[in-house]
């Protein structure tokens, strides 16, 4: 049976380190100053900043904002690996739980060269805001190690991952903290995941989101962040009484949130004019064919190496014309440098943070909509939280009930944040950490956190 039932750890040596996390936590994790938008932010400066603003038009008192603005606990933890040439390899990990008011802590878990720990940070802030924007009950985390997952081989990501999750596994747990697959990880990072932790708690599938369906996974996960984008893209799009059919969709990023992205754009009648990966992209005006170029990508070095249209650079790729462009790769993209040079009317946040502050402003005055990473990118951690409900239950859903449900949620969460950006005259990213921090900050209340 799982430790988690009564949330309680029940060994000394767990005891010891979840102490030593809570000691370490204030100093570690408190909130940044409250700073002017400017150019050389940090990932988690510029996730502070946005709650700030919010803070700031809510009237949020002091106490509140200062548990608010800061994360509850961190943990560092050293990954030593044995590679395949017999040598060790030690790897800097980190979960990091921002905040808990409204459940257990839920983010993913990114395997990348800048997973740092301002990065991961920032990247378990916005998963507090974003669970509470698609109201599912959990509170936020995010989990990463600092490493090059294309570098690394089969067994290596599979010793790394085991590692990885032993030494956090003092800290997650079913009613505690849930991880899933974030960039660089997938449904087999969760499966070896599941499998560490079970070796130690008993079988545990509720441990982890995003499995393969075999082991407990939910249908629909794999596909669901991308699925959201689109589900988003289209309700924002009637809104503004424009055409989805038709439109013309720039995306850059052509990873699992990518790719499903353009192939659910492309099947929903829009035409994908661009995409790219880490190295390239394609761009053909007349409209790609996604699954012909995500066969390609399974050989190829690189999408834009693909005939059919021209080779671009991921920088150019974001100055295209086009109605709607969804950044769905890494944070930062659209910054002071290139915001001016954006020729849409439309962003679509896919990434996390990949918008800056100061672009935001720019991008705002220049009249280009933005609907925001929180409620963009949601449909991931929504359908996480369906197979989250499947494992606790034992019950497993029909695809078309995730999908229906997944539908009904982003529309509902959609349809408030577009709805309150035009009441209180404010963008949609304001509007949806409005609802967002208004809803923590009352769980946190009703808790008498503060
Ligand atoms: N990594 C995804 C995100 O950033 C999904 C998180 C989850 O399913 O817990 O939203």
């Amino acid at each position: 049976m799982s430790a988690e039932k009564t949330s309680k750890p029940n060994e000394p040596e767990e005891q010891e380190a979840l102490e030593e996390s809570r000691d370490t936590a204030t100093e570690m994790g408190s909130a940044p100053p409250v700073v002017e938008a400017h150019d050389e932010m940090t990932p988690f400066e510029a996730a502070t900043y946005f709650f700030h603003l919010a803070a700031d038009r809510l009237g949020l008192r002091d106490e509140m904002r200062s548990v608010l603005a800061s994360t509850y606990r961190e943990m560092a933890v050293q990954v030593p690996v044995k590679m395949d040439d017999g040598f060790i390899k030690v790897h800097r990990g980190y979960r990091i739980q921002h905040n808990g008011a409204r459940g257990p802590y839920k983010g993913g878990v990114r395997f990348h060269p800048s997973a740092d720990l301002d990065e991961v940070r920032a990247l378990a802030a916005l998963m507090t805001w974003k669970n509470a924007l698609v109201d599912v009950p959990f509170g936020g985390a995010k989990g990463g190690v600092q490493c090059d997952p294309r570098k690394l081989s089969e067994g290596e990501l599979e010793r790394l991952t085991r590692r990885f999750t032993s030494m956090i596994g003092y800290i997650i747990g079913v009613q505690r903290d849930i991880p899933a697959p974030d960039m660089g990880t997938n449904a087999q990072t969760m499966a070896w995941m599941m499998d560490a932790y079970g070796q130690k708690y008993g079988y545990t599938p509720g441990i982890v989101t995003g499995k393969p369906v075999e082991l407990g996974g939910s249908p629909g996960r794999e596909e669901a962040t991308g699925r959201g984008v689109v589900i988003c893209a289209r309700e924002i799009a009637k809104k503004r009484n424009m055409q989805f059919r038709d439109a013309s969709v720039v995306i850059q990023g052509f990873g699992n949130v990518g790719y499903w992205a353009a192939r659910l754009a492309s099947e929903a009648g829009a035409k994908v004019v661009a995409v790219s990966d880490v190295t390239s992209g394609i761009y053909n005006k007349e409209g790609l064919d996604i699954q012909d170029l995500h066969s390609f990508t399974a050989d190829a070095e690189t999408v834009g190496d693909h005939e059919d249209g021209d080779k671009v650079s991921n920088d150019d790729l974001l100055e295209i014309e086009c109605d709607i462009l969804i950044p769905a790769a890494i944070e930062g993209v659209i910054t002071s440098d290139n915001a001016d040079k954006v020729r849409t009317q439309l962003v679509v946040e896919a990434a996390n943070g990949p918008i800056t502050p100061v672009a935001d402003k720019i991008l705002a005055e220049n009249g280009v909509m933005v609907v925001p990473d929180i409620l963009a990118n949601a449909g991931g951690v929504t359908v996480s939280y369906f197979e989250w409900v499947q494992n606790i239950q034992e019950f497993r859903w029909e695809i078309d009930n995730v999908n229906f449900e997944l539908k009904k949620r982003m529309t509902k969460a959609t349809e408030a944040v577009f709805s309150r950006s035009e009441h209180d005259e404010t963008s949609l990213r304001d509007a949806g950490f409005d609802i967002a921090v208004e809803r923590v900050a009352r769980a946190a209340e009703l808790r008498g956190y503060v």
